[in-house]
Formats: C-alpha cells, sequence, structure tokens
C-alpha cells in the first residue's frame, strides 16, 4: 500500500516474493533462494567481509568493555554496562567500543536493504542509550532511517525532542532522571517552526520530507476525489479511494482523520505553506544540499573528516544520511525540482 517503503527484498532479482534466505555472515542481505545468493556472492563477498570485519571488532571491544574492572584500586571506571549507561564515552574506556560500533553502522549504511537500515537503526538508538550526549553525532543519522522504515511519527517525535528538549541550554545529559527522547505522537500537522532557522539542518531535512511525504498523499487524494466529480464525498466513498491510492505517509493509518474530505484543500496550503518554510530554512543553512540532492550517491562516497555547518563538507553527510529517503520517496525529488525552479 505504501509507495516509498525499503520493504525486504532478494538482493540479487529483487523480488519481495520471500526472500527468506538472509546471508548469515553479515545479516544484511536476504535471497529468494540458494541460487540467488551464489549469484550475487562475486557483488556482495567484499563488503560482507568487511561488515563480518566489523562486527568482529566489535565483539572483541564488547567482551573487553563488559569485564572491566576498572583497573583495581577504585580510580577507575568498573563495568560501564552496569554503572554507567548513559554517559558512555564520559567513561574513557567505552571509546573504543563506541568507535567501534560507530564503524560497523557506517559500512551497514551502505547496504541498501530493509535489513540494514533495521541494524542500523537498531546500533544508534541503543548508542544514544548508553551515550546521552552522542559525542559521535549518531542523532544526525536516525530520522531518515525512520522515514525508510516508514516510522515517519517516531522520525518527527525523535527531531522534535532533540529541537526542543535537546536544544535548551540547561538540559542536563549526564541526569539519567530527566525526560530524553521521550516525546510520543506529537501532532505533525503542527506549525514547523521550531526546525526553521536552528543551529544546523540534519533535523529539518527529515522533517520536510516526512511533511513532503503528507502533502503528496494529499494532493493525490484531492485529484482523485476531483476526478470522481463528487461535491461532498460519503465517508465510504472516502475509504474507496484510500484504498485504491498508494500512500507514502504511515502518518494516515493513526490519524485517518486528516484524510477527511472537510477542509482538504485547507490542510493542503498548510503543508505548502510549511514545506516552503523548511525547504528555505535548509537552504539557508546550508546552500548546496537542495541543488546537489540528486546526485547524492555520486557526491557521499567519502565522508569528510571534519565540517562546520554550511559547508561542501558538511553537505556530504547531509546528502549521505538523507539522500536515500528522499531518492525512496515516490514525487520527492520532483518536488525539489519544482521548489528550486521556483525560488
Ligand atoms: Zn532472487
Ligand atoms: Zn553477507
Amino acid at each position: 500500500m505504501v509507495k516509498n517503503v525499503l520493504i525486504p527484498r532478494c538482493s540479487y532479482c529483487n523480488s519481495d516474493h520471500e526472500p527468506d534466505l538472509r546471508c548469515s555472515a553479515c545479516k544484511v542481505t536476504r535471497y529468494c533462494s540458494s541460487e540467488h545468493q551464489s549469484s550475487d556472492w562475486g557483488r556482495h563477498k567484499s563488503t560482507c567481509h568487511t561488515i563480518k570485519r566489523c562486527r568482529r571488532a566489535l565483539d572483541v571491544e564488547d567482551t573487553k568493555l563488559r569485564n572491566d574492572d576498572g583497573g583495581g584500586g577504585g580510580f577507575g571506571w568498573a563495568f560501564p554496562f552496569e554503572n554507567y549507561v548513559g554517559h558512555f564515552w564520559g567513561v574513557y574506556s567505552t571509546r573504543p567500543y563506541m568507535r567501534a560500533r560507530f564503524n560497523l553502522v557506517a559500512e551497514i549504511v551502505k547496504v541498501n536493504t530493509h535489513d540494514a537500515a533495521t541494524a542500523a537503526l537498531g546500533h544508534l538508538l541503543d548508542m544514544l542509550r548508553l551515550c546521552r550526549g552522542d559525542n559521535q553525532g549518531v542523532r544526525d543519522l536516525v530520522p531518515a532511517l525512520y522515514l525508510r522504515l516508514n516510522r515517519d511519527q517516531e522520525c518527527y517525535d525523535f527531531s522534535k525532542w532533540y529541537q526542543t528538549e535537546g536544544i535548551r541550554g540547561d538540559y542536563n545529559w549526564g541526569d539519567m532522571n530527566l525526560g530524553f527522547l521521550d516525546l510520543k505522537n506529537e501532532d505533525v500537522m503542527e506549525s514547523a517552526a521550531v526546525f526553521c532557522d536552528q543551529w544546523g539542518t540534519s533535523h529539518a531535512i527529515p522533517v520536510t520530507l516526512m511533511k513532503v511525504r503528507m502533502l503528496l498523499d494529499l494532493r493525490d487524494l484531492a485529484t482523485a476525489s476531483a476526478l470522481l466529480e463528487v461535491p461532498s464525498l460519503n465517508p465510504d466513498a472516502v475509504r474507496s479511494i484510500q484504498d485504491h491510492l498508494d500512500f507514502r505517509s504511515p502518518i494516515w493509518k493513526a490519524r485517518p482523520e486528516l484524510l477527511a474530505p472537510d477542509g482538504l484543500e485547507e490542510k493542503i496550503r498548510v503543508l505548502e505553506q510549511q514545506t516552503d518554510d523548511l525547504f528555505k530554512s535548509v537552504n539557508k543553512g546550508n546552500e548546496y544540499f537542495w541543488k546537489s540532492i540528486f546526485d547524492y550517491e555520486k557526491l557521499s562516497q567519502t565522508p569528510p573528516h571534519s565540517y562546520s555547518n554550511g559547508t561542501r563538507e558538511e553537505n556530504v553527510l547531509l546528502l549521505m544520511h538523507n539522500g536515500r529517503a528522499w531518492d525512496e520517496t515516490e514525487g520527492a525529488m520532483g518536488w525539489v525540482l519544482d521548489k528550486l525552479k521556483s525560488s
């Protein structure tokens, strides 16, 4: 029913029919048959080996850290997994572990599969649980992965938390009694102001896509309703149209009232305004992003060693984190193109 979702597919023939055979080494590709698994091996081999190597490196660090008694004497930080969850990275001995985990995620996200996105997101969320302060920029990768996995509401709640709570100067990242990433079912139709003109665009970009998905869906719905030439649709007719449309946004499942024909034009207008504000704000934050999103694959091959906001280097990361989610959403690149033409 959805247009944009990354669903489990055979990595060789791309079929989504029972691709039940998973590569046991990397666990992020799957196949519809052992024939297709062997046929894909030549292409998959090097990625598979790299992921396996990174996972082994992480396992080594994991074992070391779990057995770390702090070196005795009471000065060390003993058993971080029991005593310092939330404070990792600040506890020096955790850094090789956190680096190894990040390296593994960096390799996994290169693989364009549902399993890879799921695994990467799981690692990143757990890394935030271990280290709220997030010294590695994990929070910048999370929202687009939520979108790729069709978890748009969680993308919104996550991003909004950072742009409201996480942005406060007095938020104490070390206080485990404070709420952390605890927003749930926030109103996706509300003003996008908290995402505009902020420091950095890494949450504004995925929120733009989330709203673009809604906007394109509502436009499709309006077109379909107009085609039926029904001045005021009864609920059954609406449901029948909805059933026949492939929606991009999973938001409608939880909030079907937003699809009501009453005020449809007004909702479209509101989303047009919000996405326009976001588009401009992102453009202000990094002038390269929109112009280069069409070439995201080519441009995001090598991550920069360092960057500052608004630079070409930052743009490489923005493309790396967000490009696929835009590409996978039907009509989203077209929306960007229209915006560029009219601005
Ligand atoms: Zn296949
Ligand atoms: Zn593999």
